[in-house]
Order: structure tokens, then sequence, then C-alpha cells
């Protein structure tokens, strides 16, 4: 009887049809039609007025005001002549998550009639009540209001939200007294510490038209999509994003045939109105295909200036939530929906680069060009090996841990990958082989090109959490559920860091004397010598590398976000961030706060959940198929029949089994200690712990029980029914 709320979901299902494609229309119709771009500035301002915009962008500097009332004024022609009544803020608190603040155009006048107002004020910034927002302590209750400042360097668009259009307008978040209350701030700051040094770098190679110096990002989003008659039934789906219980389906992953392959209609239709809303949005959606995993699919961008990316990958997300749900799907953006097949990442592709110089990680095809990559590259090498656990912390969440070191996602352990001959170059550096000065048969560095470097095809070693693909890195090990702003912010504030140390070093041999070439060569060597033990090519999933990068490479593996968050309150972090003025130590030490207590409320919410199922859904399934085998046996007994009570005693003495672990459970969750990190060593240590044991008794039970009673929808019904 209790199957009905499966056999229901299964009914709708079966009756489901795709959602009507809309009609399709041209690419350039609709791309950034939802978009105030640049260009639609420029026809509605006087040429002056868009001048100073354009001046503003580019210095970094603050928008006039008259300049901001010419702005807001196109702005809102532009927005309400396209049927929109409200404009919102939209900021990125620490959540993940994207925030809004609605308000009207419309603005009562004293006769009682209204009139459409939106000044430079209202567009340039806006006071949310920020006091529902993780702050970490930064404010208190009285002093709640932070205050939101447009971003011009992104461009403000149309969304169709429950409220009608809405006019978009992306901005950063602040308190009253200056500290970032968002993700968005510290992104803006690390650019522009990474351009102060890498700009100092490239004067010192002798160039001369040095451009501002941007990072790029192009962010590869993996996802999974459930029919929502499944996820209705599901509250850990719903309420987690992950499945608490479920045996593994007969079948799983293992026939690699869905990776590449057919993608079925219903998805399609619903990928192909992904795409179009983000066209609209000037979001460049690229590829689509099939991931390892059953009813898994991935959507890539191409790469943008990191920050207006940043933004992008939010509205990413944001359109496959709300688009599945019309298409009567649920977007799982969690890591680990599904124990046991692959889980979801977003590979974090990321460069820098100007107007002048072009790709500064991209080897190019001169000596000089050669030098200047190898510089930048040596600077991310050492970046990433003194700053190793700062990059395992900005991807620590409840989510990762249980995808990171699974074997199928990069280990804990943060390593680079270069590719063997670019590994080759380095490691010739380090023994001294390129040379300062020409000899037979040796390269001259910095006056012989490189040889052309083979491109990663990205494929090549998946095992790397950090990897060289050709141009660029691509930060693997960040999670599906993820804004990219944190490893952004990590990333360029580790190459400022970075960057500062090689250009204060060529320098200072420069000063002594020493030719620009043989100087940078002596930096690398520098670089090579103390960090050159954080460049792996070889297995990442292996035992082997697990024990060699800990005892031999002095490398840390921090396995669980309980251990890699405290990361952030050592002094080296906070002195990092100071010094490249991108986090005060009050902000950091605010952020910690907000992602311990994430990452415990995470794993407490499951907790939770997983005792109320096990009690309310699962044990009275178990009793009720105890009860009819019970009933059944009697009969057969009355009746002379032979009678067998294996399959009964299995069952009752799994479910004795999941009894004590609801209980070891419900204790545990009452034992929390005091403290942040020992609060999450105790949800890692305790919590996770006996919550898997619960669940294997559980699962144990899902194949041995009548299917007609069991209430969940199950792997296999979820995985392949569509
Ligand atoms: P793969 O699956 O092999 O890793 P994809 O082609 O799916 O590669 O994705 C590569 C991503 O890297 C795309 O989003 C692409 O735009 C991005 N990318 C390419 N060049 C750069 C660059 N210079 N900076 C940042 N991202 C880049
Ligand atoms: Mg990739």
């Amino acid at each position: 009887m209790s199957s009905a709320v499966r056999l229901s979901a299964l009914e709708k299902i079966e009756s489901r049809t795709p959602v009507p494609v809309k009609p399709s229309e041209s690419l350039e119709t609709l791309w950034c039609e939802n978009v105030f771009t640049l260009e639609k500035m420029k026809r509605a301002l006087p040429k002056e007025v868009f001048k100073s915009v354009q001046r503003t962008i580019r210095e970094n500097g603050k928008l006039d005001v008259g300049v901001a009332n010419a702005v807001a004024q196109a702005m809102k022609e532009w927005a309400t002549g396209k049927g929109a009544l409200y404009y919102a803020h939209v900021f990125y608190p620490l959540t993940n998550l994207t925030a809004e603040k609605h308000d009207g155009f419309i603005a009562p006048q004293g006769d009682g009639s209204a009139i459409n107002e939106f000044t430079g004020k209202l567009l340039v910034q806006g006071e949310p009540d920020g006091s529902s927002f993780p702050n970490g302590g930064l404010r208190s209750t009285f002093e709640a209001r932070g205050y939101t400042a447009w971003d011009i360097t992104s461009p403000a668009y149309l969304m169709e939200t429950p409220n009608g259009l809405t006019l978009c307008i992306p901005t950063i978040f602040v308190s009253w007294t200056g500290e970032a209350l968002d993700k968005k701030t510290p992104l803006l700051r690390s650019i522009a510490a990474m351009n102060r040094q890498a700009q100092r770098l490239l004067r010192l190679l002798g160039n001369t038209d040095v451009a501002p110096v941007n990072s790029s990002c192009g962010a590869e989003q993996e996802y999974f999509l459930i029919d929502n008659a499944f996820t209705a039934r599901r509250s850990d789906l719903l309420l987690a994003g992950r499945t608490l219980f479920g045996a593994p389906s007969a079948k799983g992953q293992q026939f690699d045939d869905h990776y590449f392959g057919a993608i079925p209609e219903r998805v399609q239709v619903f990928m192909q109105e992904v795409e179009r809303e983000l066209y609209k949005l000037g979001v460049p959606c690229k590829t689509r295909h099939n991931e390892v995993a059953p009813s898994q699919f991935e959507i890539a961008p191409v790469f943008e200036a990191a920050n207006v990316a940043t933004d992008h990958q939010q509205l990413i997300m944001t359109t496959l939530r709300a688009t599945a749900k019309r298409h009567g799907f649920t977007c799982l953006l969690h890591e680990k929906p599904f124990a046991g097949i692959n889980g979801s990442g977003k590979h974090v592709n990321w460069s820098v680069g100007n107007a002048t110089q072009g790709n500064l990680l991209d080897p190019g095809n001169t000596p000089h060009d050669n030098v200047q990559f190898l510089l930048f590259c040596g600077a991310v090498i050492r970046g990433v090996h003194r700053f190793g656990p700062l990059l395992r912390s900005v991807i620590a969440t409840a989510g990762n841990d249980h995808r990171l070191g699974a074997n199928e996602a990069p280990p804990a352990i943060i390593s680079i990958y270069l590719g063997s001959q670019l590994e080759d170059v380095f490691n010739q550096i380090r023994q001294g082989d390129l040379k300062g000065s020409s000899s037979a048969g040796v390269m001259e560095f910095g006056v012989d090109t490189l040889p052309p470097l083979q491109k990663d095809a990205g494929d090549r070693n998946r095992t790397s959490p950090f990897a060289f693909t050709g141009n660029r890195f691509e930060f693997r090990a960040v999670g599906s559920n993820q804004s990219v702003a944190g490893p952004l912010v990590a990333m360029n504030t580790i190459l400022a860091d970075a960057l500062q140390w090689v250009a204060d070093e060529l320098e200072r041999l420069i000063q002594a004397g020493k030719p620009l070439n043989e100087a940078a060569f002596e930096v690398l060597r520098q670089v090579m010598n103390e960090h050159g033990n954080v460049i792996f090519g070889g297995d990442g999933y292996s035992s082997e590398w697990h024990r060699m990068a800990v005892e031999e490479r002095g490398l840390e593996n921090l396995r669980t976000s309980a251990q890699a968050l405290p990361v952030l309150e050592r002094p080296e972090i906070a002195e990092l961030f100071e010094r490249q003025g991108v986090l005060s130590r009050v902000e950091l030490q605010s952020r910690y706060e907000v992602y311990a207590e994430q990452y415990i409320l995470a794993i407490e919410v499951e907790a939770k959940l997983a005792l109320r199922i096990a009690r309310t859904q699962i044990a009275p399934a178990v009793q009720a198929a105890l009860g009819d085998m019970a009933s059944s046996l009697a009969e057969r007994k009355a009746a002379g029949l032979a009678t067998d009570s294996r399959l009964a005693d299995r069952i009752a003495a799994l479910e004795g089994e999941m009894l004590n672990q609801i209980d070891a459970l419900e204790r545990a969750l009452g034992q929390a200690p005091h403290g942040s990190a020992a609060h999450m060593g105790h949800c890692a240590d305790v919590l996770l712990p006996t919550m898997l044991q619960l669940r294997q008794a559980v699962d144990a039970l899902e194949p041995l029980v009548d299917d007609s009673l069991w209430p969940l929808p199950t792997y296999q019904e979820m995985l392949f029914v569509r």
C-alpha cells in the first residue's frame, strides 16, 4: 500500500511529454536581448557621458553623479520600454546563492498620482536589509543594514522573476563600515591586486605599453536532472540536495554508455531552452553533452573576464534550476547526489592577460614571450605551493567532501600538473641545463624559443586538481554547487603575491648588474628549488601518491572540510590577504565563521532528515513487511505447508541494526561540542560515519523488502526513468 507514493510518481512520469520547443530564433535576435550592453548605452547617451562611463570602467573609478543620473535614465527607459516594472540590486552573499532586493520604479506623488522614478542614486547605491544574510559576526543586528553598490564592469540585465520583468543591477554588498559582506567585493580587489603586480613584472621585462591585466574564467558546470515527481517524494533530495539512502541500481555507470551518448528528448528540449534564456542574458554557453553518470550533464560557457564570468556562472545555476522546474525536472547541483556513481564538479579554467601582451599564460612564439610566460607560470607554481592549503579551503563544503579523493575527482592534496613537455622545461631549469649562456646542444634561455607545447586535451590527467592545459590552468577540484568567486579570489591573490616576489627578485638581480635573461633564469631556478615539489604528473588517485605527497613532498592532505576550513585561521593566510589588500583580518575571520557554520548546518540538517526518513518511512515499511511475512508464515503453518523464515530473519536482524543506528545518531546529534572547529570535527568524525552506518542498514534492507512496500523512489527509477 505504501508504494502508492512511488507508483503515482511513475504514472505521472509515464504520461509526460516534452514541453513544446519555443519557435527557434536566430542567435543574433536572442543574443543579449535582455542585457543593457555598452552598445545600447552608447546609443542612448550623449557622447561625452558615454566616454565618462568608459573611463570609469577602464580606471575602476567612481561614477560621477551627473553621469550616473544619465545612465539611470537611459537604463530605465530601456527596461520600462520592455515592460519592466521593478528593478533589483543583485548581490552575492556568502551562501553561494544570489540575492536580490526588488523595488518598484513607481514613486507615489503627494497628489495621489505616481511617476516612474529611477535616479542615479538609486542605480548606484541600494540599502537591502542585510540582517538575514550570514555575516560571521561582522554586524550586530542594530547596525544590520549594509549597502549595495553597482559594479559598473558587469552589465545590467532583465530577468523574468515572479515579480514580472525586473531590471537587475549587479552590485557589491558591504557593511556601513566598509567591510565586504559578499563574494564580489574581494573578487574585484583580488583582480586589482593581481593587476598591480602583473603590470610591475611586465614593465620590468621591458614592455612599455602595458594595458590593465585582468583574469579570465571559463567554468564547466556539471549537474543532474531528475524528474520532479521523484524528488517531490524524497525529502532528502528536496531539502539536502542528495540522497541519504538508496541501494545501488543493478545498472550503474559501469557500461559507460551514457557518456557522450544520445541525449533524451525531454532533456534536449530543456537544454535548448536553457541556452535560449542564457543567450538572451548574454551568457556565451557552448558545449553540452552527457557526463559519466546516468542523468548527468554539463554546460560550459566560453571564457570571459573573471568578474563577469562569475556573475554569469550564478545566472547559469539560477537558469538551470528555474528551467528544470518548467520541464518537470529538478536540477541537482549538489556535488554528490547519488552514492556509488560520479558526482558533479565545476572545472574552473583560469588565466590572466591584457590587451597589449595577450594571454600571459600562453607560451607564445618568441623568446621574449617564452621568458614572460615561464615567469608567470613560475609564479603560479610558487603560489600554489605556498598556499595549497588555501586552495583546498576555498573548495571546502560538506557536499564537495563526498567527491574529492573518491576516485572520480582529484584528491584533496593540491599539486600542479604541467604536462610532460613543460615539466621537462622546468626540470631543466632546476638542474641549470637550460643555459643562461649558449653552449653546444643546450637551449639558450631567453634567446632560443621553446619547442611548441602540446595542448593538453584536458582529459589526459583527470587526477590532478590543478592542471596546465596549454594556455590556462584548470582548477578541477571546485564543487558544482559553489560560486566560482572564492576559488578565483584565491588564485588571483596567490598569483599577485608570487608575482610581487618575482618582481622584487628580478629588480634586485638587475640592480646587482645581471642581464635580464640571466636574472629571469635565476629567479625560475629558485622557484623550482623551493617549490618544484608541488609539480606532479602521475596518478593522483593512487595510494602511492597519497603517501609520497605527504611523506616525501611535504604537501598537506586535508581530507575533510573540518580540516580544511581552519586553514583560514592560519596567520600566513591573514597576512597574505592583508598584504594584497583583498581581505582584512576581520573580513577573513567572518568568512571562516560563516563557512564553518554552513558546513555544520548542512550536516546537521542531513542527520535530522536521515533520522526522520528512517523512522517515519523506512521503519514502518519494514514493520509492514515483517508483519505480512509473519501472517503468511502462520497461514502456511496452519495449512500444513513447509515454512522458511530465512528472509524474515535477515530483515529482522537488519531492522535491529537500523534501530540501533537511529539511536546512535540521535545521541550524537545531542552531543555537539562548543567552538566552530570542534563542532566541525564532530560532524566529520561522528555524525557522518553514524549516518553512513544507518544508511548501510537501510540500503541492505531495500533489496530484501517487498518492492510494493518500499516508500522511497529507488536509484534505478530516479536515474533511468524519464
Ligand atoms: P575540457 O572539457 O577539455 O576541460 P572544455 O572545452 O569543455 O574543455 O572547456 C574549456 C573551458 O576553458 C571553456 O569554458 C573555455 O572557454 C575555457 N577557456 C579557454 N581558454 C581560456 C582562458 N584563456 N582563460 C580562461 N578560460 C579559458
Ligand atoms: Mg575541463
